[in-house]
């Protein structure tokens, strides 16, 4: 991928992106009507209120060949218990109940929150494509949180000090 690829691209990815969000919905629900009893620990109301879940039979990427991006084959046909796009997430139908798992997409709200479209896909690309999936900056981030999070561990202005987080890693990857 070159990133240039990727920015011509955009505006289909994003608009495949929002037929997607579309077509689900009428069957999401806010995430703050799930009832988890710890995610309000870590995020606020609003953020809880906002953000729409939808469960799916099978976690699906954008079709990046299709829409013109190359060089994402492992990532695009690689399998995920859960997917963020914008405000709204996709959880497999089978983890409707794992405040774990809605706790992984909620960090990855935020990001895209922070970013805005355009700039949370092109990190996520570049970490991707220089990191890979375990190693990429946002990925980690939502791992590392979320191991706390199953510990029980207390995270002190959570959401606040995320954002910061987000904002920063976009400023050293040049994304100001
Ligand atoms: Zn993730």
């Amino acid at each position: 991928m070159d990133l240039r690829e990727l920015e011509s691209a955009l505006p289909r990815v994003e608009a495949w992106i929002d037929g997607y969000i579309s077509a689900h919905r009428e069957v999401a629900v806010p995430l703050a009507t799930r009832g988890f009893s710890r995610l309000g620990l870590y995020f606020s109301h609003s953020t809880l209120q906002t953000t729409q879940v939808a469960y799916v039979p099978k976690v699906i990427t954008p079709p990046l060949e299709q829409l013109g991006v190359s060089g994402f084959n492992d990532f695009e046909h690689g399998s995920y218990w859960g997917i963020t796009y914008k405000d709204f997430f996709f959880i497999d139908s089978s983890l409707r109940d794992s405040e774990s798992d809605h706790f992984h997409e909620a960090v990855h709200i935020v990001q895209w929150r922070e970013l805005g479209a355009k700039k949370f896909l092109f990190l996520y690309a570049k970490g991707l494509k220089e990191d890979g999936y375990w190693n990429c900056v946002l990925e980690v981030m939502a791992y590392q949180n979320q191991t706390k999070f199953d510990k029980g561990t207390p995270i002190p202005n959570f959401e606040m000090e995320l954002a910061q987080v987000v904002r920063h890693e976009a400023e050293r990857a040049g994304l100001g």
